[in-house]
């Protein structure tokens, strides 16, 4: 279909679509398999990376329902037989609990829910990850992450190099995920520790950068924390100035607290230039997500 042929087409699909498996991966993940006859036009040029969507949940007592973010982890299947693929993250710790996680906690084959996703031949955006050629690698996530990062690494080219970090609530949480050769996947299991505390230190080392600690106060968080090459949500300036430690890449994301620790580390003491950095707040201690 040319992506402006027809007016009355929307240039994303927003459908309702169907619960067609329902997989618990681990304590902390479920894998949700989404059909529905609408998705014979979804589609995305390229690799997907860390694509992301947008999942409608139904509330009984009001109309709009709660739309939260989640990454595209796999697409099964073709036509009207399309299946897309969600890893969701239950909230373990604390009882912090949001209409995400707990219609996760309870999916089963046949439920519905709403989701905005690419259709095929429309611009539709969601990509941040978008290396220079030639970079090394610094992937860095939490549980929220995972999704995302273990889809990049399973896409790069095969000559890729660099590390992900991964931290997941428990050491039960770890997957297998094909990577290349010359990409390091190291997984943390915090175990009751501080959320990003571990990884925040991990990264860190990794980096050589002395003495840093994730020393952030509750009101230095940006909770909507997304630092890309082209976008600032503190409003800085999207121009590069071109400086920084060539040729490494990062890609960071998950609790803004952790997130905001790391850029400071990133930017100010080792010099990252922007358009080498996504710094994405996907989600906050204590804060829901706007429905
Ligand atoms: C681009 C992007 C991609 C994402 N991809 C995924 C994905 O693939 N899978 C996934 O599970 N999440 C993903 N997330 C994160 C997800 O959108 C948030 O965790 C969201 O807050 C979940 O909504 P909720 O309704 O469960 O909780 P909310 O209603 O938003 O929040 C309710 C409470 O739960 C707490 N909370 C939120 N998330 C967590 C968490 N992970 N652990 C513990 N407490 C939490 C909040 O602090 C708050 O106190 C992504 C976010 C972004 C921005």
């Amino acid at each position: 279909m040319a992506a402006t042929s027809d007016p009355a087409v929307l240039p994303m699909l927003v459908t309702d679509v169907e619960v067609v498996s329902v997989e618990r991966l681990s304590p902390t993940f479920v894998r949700v398999g989404l059909g529905g006859p609408a998705l014979a036009d979804f589609g995305v040029d390229g690799p997907r990376y860390d694509q992301r969507i947008k999942l409608v949940f139904p509330d009984p007592a009001s109309e709009r329902g709660h739309m939260r973010t989640y990454t595209l982890r796999d697409v099964r299947g073709s036509g009207e037989q399309t299946t897309l693929v969600v890893d969701m993250v239950l909230h373990l710790e604390g009882d912090l609990v949001g209409p995400g996680s707990t219609w996760a906690s309870t999916a089963a084959v046949g439920d519905r829910i709403g989701v905005l996703a690419p259709r095929r031949g429309f611009p539709f955006g969601g990509i941040e990850f978008a290396p220079p050629p030639g970079a090394e690698l610094l992937l860095v996530g939490d549980e929220t992450a995972v999704p995302a990062i273990c889809t990049v690494v399973e896409q790069l080219p095969a000559d890729a190099r660099g590390t992900a970090f991964l931290e997941v609530p428990v050491a039960a949480d770890v997957q297998d995920v094909r990577h290349p050769a010359g990409v390091d996947v190291v997984w943390l299991a915090r175990e009751g520790e501080e959320v990003g505390a571990g990884l925040h230190d991990a990264v860190v080392a990794h980096l050589g950068v002395p003495g840093a600690i994730l020393e952030v106060a509750p009101d230095e968080v940006d909770p909507d924390l997304w630092e890309t090459p082209s976008y600032s949500s503190s409003g800085e300036d999207v121009g590069s100035d071109g400086v920084g430690v060539v040729g490494t890449y990062a890609w960071i994301a998950g609790e803004s607290r952790m997130v905001t620790g790391l850029r400071r580390h990133l930017v100010n003491q080792l010099g990252f230039d922007r358009s080498q950095v996504a710094f994405m707040g996907y989600w906050r201690r204590g804060v829901a997500m706007r429905s």
